[in-house]
C-alpha cells in the first residue's frame, strides 16, 4: 500500500525527520488560508497524486503570495496530470499539498528499500538528486550508494558516515544528515515500510538538510498492525477492480494481456501465466480465487476479469485439493446465469472429484464453455482462440 507526500510527511514530522511546513487542503480557498498560515515569503503548491514526476508535468509550482497560491490551486485542483509514472489516462488530482518552499543549494537522492536477493533493507543515496533514480541507476551506477542494513542491529552508526562521505557532505553537514538517516530507518523500521524515497532530499544554505518530496510505500501483509497506516489509504488511487476483489478474498492484479485467468492457489497462477506467455498470449491479470473458492468467488472473479475490456478469452485452471472440483464447476454454471459472459472460457479441472466436474459441464451445455483435459491443452486452447479472435 502506498500513501501520499502530505502522509509521509506527517510520519516523518511523528519521527523527526526533517521536512518543511504544510497544509493538505481540497479547495483553492483552503489553499490560500493554508498560505495565510504559513510563516514564509515562498509557498510550494503540490498535486497530491501516487506517482511522482508531478514537478515535469505542471503538479508543483513555486509562487510568492497566498493569492498566487489561490490561482496555482485553482488551476490544478481537478487536473489530470499525467506523468512517467502515471498511466496515459494520468490520475486527477482531488488533493494539494501547501508547503513553505526552501532555498536549496543541492538536490540529494535518499532511499531505504527491501534487498530482496539478500533479505534486507538497503539505505541508497545518491548525489544525483531532484533526477529519476531508474536512469542514475541505468547510466551512471557507481553513483548511487548502496547500505545493506541488517535488521538486528538496524541502520550503524559507521554506515551512515560511509554515505556521508560517498555524498561528500562536510563535517556540519555529516552530523546533520547522521540524525536525518537515524530517524528515516527508525520510520522504515517502525511503520513496516517496504520503500522510502526522497527524491529530492534537499540541502540548503544554512546546511540543514530537508525532505522535499517524500514516497512511502508499506508492507501489506504488516497493515493489522499499522493502523495508522491504514487510515492513510486511498482507494481513489487504486485499481477499483483490485479493491472489489480484495473485498471477496480474491488477490487480483490487473496486466496488459488479453486472456483472463481465474487459477486457486498464487504458484498455480504464477505458472499458469508463465504457460500463457510460452504458448505466446499475454494474460491480462493475475487472480488467485484462493483455497476457499465457491460459486461465489468464481462468480465474481469472472464479473472482475471482465471489467476488464481488453480480455478476449477466459482460462480457468483450478486444482482440486481441499476445494472439490464439481463445486468449482457448479459455481462456473451459476457465474454464467448470473453475468453475461461474451467470451470463451476454457476450463482445465484437475483434482479431487475432475470427473464429476467434466460430467456436470458437458451435460449443462453452455456453449462458450470449452473443458482441457490438462494445463498444457487448457493454455494453448486459450492462446490459440484469442489469437483467432483478434488476428
Ligand atoms: P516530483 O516531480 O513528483 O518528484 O515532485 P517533487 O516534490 O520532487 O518536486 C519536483 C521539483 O520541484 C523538485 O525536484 C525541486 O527541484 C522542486 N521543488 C520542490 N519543492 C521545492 C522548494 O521548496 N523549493 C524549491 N526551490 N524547489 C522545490
Ligand atoms: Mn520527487
Amino acid at each position: 500500500m502506498n500513501i501520499h507526500e502530505y502522509q509521509a510527511k506527517q510520519i516523518f514530522k511523528d519521527f523527526n525527520v526533517p521536512v518543511l511546513d504544510g497544509i493538505a487542503v481540497t479547495t483553492a480557498e483552503e489553499a490560500k488560508k493554508a498560505a495565510e498560515q504559513l510563516t514564509t515569503s515562498k509557498f510550494v503548491v503540490k498535486a497530491q497524486i501516487h506517482a511522482g514526476g508531478r514537478g515535469k508535468g505542471g503538479g508543483v509550482k513555486i509562487v510568492n503570495t497566498p493569492q498566487e497560491v489561490y490561482e496555482a490551486a485553482e488551476k490544478m485542483l481537478g487536473m489530470t496530470l499525467i506523468t512517467h509514472q502515471t498511466s496515459e489516462e494520468g490520475k486527477l488530482v482531488k488533493k494539494l499539498y501547501i508547503e513553505s518552499a526552501a532555498n536549496i543549494t543541492k538536490e540529494y537522492y535518499l532511499g531505504i528499500t527491501l534487498d530482496r536477493q539478500n533479505g534486507v533493507p538497503m539505505m541508497m543515496a545518491s548525489t544525483e538528486g531532484g533526477v529519476e533514480i531508474e536512469k542514475v541507476a541505468e547510466e551512471t551506477p557507481d553513483k548511487i550508494i548502496k547500505t545493506p542494513i541488517n535488521p538486528l542491529f538496524g541502520l550503524q552508526a559507521f554506515q551512515i558516515r560511509e554515505v556521508a562521505f560517498g555524498l561528500g557532505l562536510n563535517k556540519e553537514q555529516s552530523k546533520y544528515f547522521s540524525k536525518f538517516a537515524s530517524a528515516l530507518y527508525a520510520a522504515y523500521a517502525q511503520k513496516d515500510a517496504e520503500m522510502i524515497e526522497i527524491n529530492p532530499l534537499a540541502l540548503l544554505d544554512d546546511d540543514r538538510m530537508i525532505a522535499l518530496d517524500a514516497k512511502m510505500g508499506f508492507d501489506d501483509n504488516a497493515l493489522y498492525r499499522q493502523e495508522e497506516v491504514l487510515e492513510m489509504r486511498d482507494f481513489n488511487e487504486e485499481d477499483p477492480a483490485e479493491t472489489e476483489a480484495g473485498k471477496y478474498g480474491l488477490s487480483y492484479v490487473k496486466l496488459d494481456g488479453n486472456v483472463g485467468c481465474m487459477v486457486n492457489g498464487a504458484g498455480l497462477a504464477m505458472s499458469t501465466m508463465d504457460i500463457i506467455k510460452y504458448k505466446g498470449g499475454e494474460p491480462a491479470n493475475f487472480l488467485d480465487v484462493g483455497g476457499s473458492a465457491n460459486a461465489e468467488t468464481v462468480a465474481k472473479g469472472m464479473e472482475i476479469i471482465l471489467s476488464d475490456k481488453n480480455v478476449k478469452a477466459i482460462f480457468i485452471n483450478i486444482f482440486g485439493g481441499i476445494v472439490r472440483c464439481e463445486r468449482i464447476a457448479n459455481g462456473i454454471i451459476e457465474a454464467t446465469k448470473s453475468i453475461s459472459i461474451d467470451v470463451p472460457v476454457i476450463v482445465r479441472l484437475d483434482g479431487t472429484n475432475a470427473k464429476e466436474a467434466k460430467e456436470i459441464l458437458k451435460n449443462a451445455g453452455i456453449s462458450q464453455l470449452i473443458t482441457a483435459e490438462n494445463l498444457n491443452e487448457g493454455a494453448e486452447k486459450a492462446v490459440n482462440i484469442v489469437k483467432e479472435v483478434t488476428a
